[in-house]
């Protein structure tokens, strides 16, 4: 049985027509079922669903044998990593070019960011990924306090409880609506196939194939998508 991982919402949706060019279909719409092991028209192939910060430890401790995790989670999870090798337990990341978005940090339109760093006073962020803020304000020599948030990131520059935000942005909109704007791209993200080694080792056989397909299907357009 070949065991993987996903979460709901848009790592799942944008994974199905990866799954389908691996002849892969899967048995359920996980808004519809509360089932959490999903079923494929593969019998030696299911899905667990997932919390999305969930994937790394699930594939890394063998729960499953491959899953699809953004970079954003990937990077976050190796950080928390206690092992020197940081993603100790996942193969070799495939990049699937699929739920695709930016990490960017924003602040109150009516702040001026570029003199706060200028004036060296030190940044309030606040962030989901305190690693990745790290590392950017790091190496662009900028004095941060981080404050660590589970969501509604947006929020935290309108009531005062920080000075900017690093966040996942795709269209704007969000940051549009709440009267926030980009001032700093900080890297570009989309979600990756991860693979436990041990897995590839024993069930080689059975993996190859589906992992093939995943990079079949990504070398080729989105289906429906003009070219
Ligand atoms: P949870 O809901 O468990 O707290 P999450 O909010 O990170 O986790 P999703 O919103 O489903 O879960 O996002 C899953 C992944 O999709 C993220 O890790 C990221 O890689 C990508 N993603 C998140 N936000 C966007 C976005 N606005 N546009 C495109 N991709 C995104
Ligand atoms: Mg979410």
């Amino acid at each position: 049985m070949i065991t993987l991982a996903l979460s709901k919402g848009r790592i799942f949706d944008d994974s199905l027509p990866l799954l389908r060019a691996a002849g892969i279909e899967v048995l359920e719409d996980p808004e519809k079922s509360r089932k959490l092991i999903i079923g494929t028209t593969r019998p030696d192939v299911r899905v667990v669903l997932v919390r999305a910060s969930d994937v790394p430890t699930y594939v890394q401790h063998g729960g499953a044998d491959l899953g699809v995790a953004g970079l954003d989670v990937l990077l976050e999870h190796s950080a928390g990593d206690s092992s020197d090798s940081g993603n100790a337990g996942l193969y070799r990341p495939l990049d699937l070019q699929i739920a695709r978005c930016r990490m960017s940090v924003a602040v109150r339109e009516d702040f001026d960011y570029a003199s706060a760093v200028q004036q060296g006073s030190r940044l309030r962020v606040a962030t989901k990924y305190t690693h990745i803020a790290r590392q950017h304000f790091a190496s662009k020599g900028v004095h941060v306090d981080l404050i660590k948030l589970y969501g509604s990131m947006e929020l935290a520059p309108l009531t005062g409880l920080a000075d900017a935000i690093v966040d996942l942005v795709s269209t704007g909109s969000t940051l549009k609506a709440n009267h926030l704007v980009e001032v700093e791209h900080v890297m570009d993200i989309s979600a990756r196939l991860v693979v436990n080694p041990a897995a590839l080792k024993l069930k080689r056989l059975a993996l190859r194939p589906v992992i093939e397909a995943f990079e079949r299907a990504i070398a080729q357009p989105a289906a429906g998508v003009p070219a």
